[in-house]
């Protein structure tokens, strides 16, 4: 989009009047036409941001809102040029679904002959053609979430925010919407923001992807970098499933009752933890030769497309591993892994969470 516009929080914090600091003071930067996920648990203060940057909260002294080059900390949010969409929809039952969509435009008094054929243009863009004099209430979850998508879109706001929209809806259908979503945005090119605590949706969506706990900002980086270099053991264990070998390391080694496993060299002496992903450990039935650890089948979780199955190698925490090889592992099997040093994360010096 020729128009989309950068985003920048100042020292962004958020105390409300009833003293809860939902929000620590916060540095964020979002590119024009980037697409960034706001991720993490309940309460970590996702919403919150999302509504300093519509202009529905305003920050605690201090804090400053850009869009662009404008400072736009004291606007509220009908003179920022934001779309929203909600979990909930929010659209209007009583009218139709072209009503709701040219809603804003007929604010902005577009004549009516130009408003049928934006609306037109919306709902196809959405793939609801045919459906402008449908009432709200003869729609389906994932219809109205695309009406409501289209709503926000009609007014072409500078920025689109979006909150936890595919929440209300069943997995299939929040598959099929994520990836329309995922093309719509990229083909837009608009600012877009999205709040979500599904890390899945995070990862598929998101340019960026803003880890949040407990009212700050645990890491930014892309899917990629949250997922293979998380910055600390938070950001690890939200994101996929995650093992981790605490110990100390002596001899270039963490040795535990099940094995040992390489460490770097500023791990020797030191409380070290080893994490490693399921899916990037090879696992062998019975004996391997240079095997890291050994261990015997506690459950075993068949997925179709690969098994996942939880190992006891005499760690406090079983390991994970994944495995599409085979599909009839049996509980009590002995068994062998070997993690790839490449695929090892150490964290020092921290105390497990
Ligand atoms: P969820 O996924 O559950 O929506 P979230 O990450 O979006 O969570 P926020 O809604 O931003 O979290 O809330 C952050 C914290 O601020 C929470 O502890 C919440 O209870 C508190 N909070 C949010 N809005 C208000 C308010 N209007 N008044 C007081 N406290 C609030």
């Amino acid at each position: 989009m020729k128009n989309a516009v950068s985003i920048k929080l100042i020292q962004c914090g958020k105390t409300f009047a009833n003293g809860a600091q939902a929000l620590q003071p916060i540095e964020l930067e979002i590119h024009p036409g980037e697409t960034v996920v706001l991720l993490g648990p309940s309460g970590c203060g996702k919403t919150t941001t999302l509504r300093l940057i519509a202009g529905l909260e305003f920050p605690d002294a201090g804090g400053q809102v850009l869009f662009g080059d404008e400072d736009v900390t004291a606007l509220p949010i009908e003179k920022r040029g934001v779309g929203m969409v909600f979990q909930n929809y929010a659209l209007f039952p009583n009218m139709t679904v072209g009503e709701n969509i040219a809603y804003g435009l007929k604010i902005r008094k577009m004549p009516a002959a130009q408003r049928l054929e934006k609306i037109e243009a919306l709902l196809e863009m959405v793939h609801m053609q045919g459906f402008s004099q449908r009432r709200i209430d003869q729609l389906s979850g994932g219809q109205k979430q695309r009406v409501a998508l289209a709503r926000a879109l009609a007014v072409e706001p500078k920025v689109l925010l979006l909150d936890e929209p595919l929440t209300a809806l069943d997995a299939k259908l929040r598959e099929t919407l994520r990836a329309d979503l995922n093309q719509l945005l990229r083909k837009l090119g608009i600012t877009a923001i999205y709040v979500t605590h599904d890390q899945s949706e995070a990862m598929a969506l998101g340019d960026r992807v803003v880890v949040m706990e407990r009212g700050k900002i645990a890491q930014i980086g892309s899917p990629q970098d949250i997922y293979y270099r998380p910055a600390n053991h938070f950001v690890a264990d939200f994101i996929g499933t995650m093992n981790r070998i605490t110990g100390t390391a002596c001899d270039g080694l963490l040795h535990f009752a099940g094995g040992q496993l390489p460490c770097d060299t500023a791990s020797v002496g030191k409380r070290t933890t080893l994490m490693f992903r399921p899916e990037d450990v090879e696992v062998v039935a019975g004996e391997m030769d240079d095997a890291n650890m050994q261990g015997d089948i506690l459950s075993t979780f068949f997925l179709g497309d690969r098994t996942r199955l939880l190992i006891d190698v005499g760690t406090e925490q079983a390991v994970v591993v994944e495995t599409g090889r085979r599909a009839s592992w049996q509980i009590g099997e002995r068994i062998s892994l070997r993690v790839p040093e490449h695929a090892l994360l150490h964290f020092h010096d921290e105390a497990p969470a």
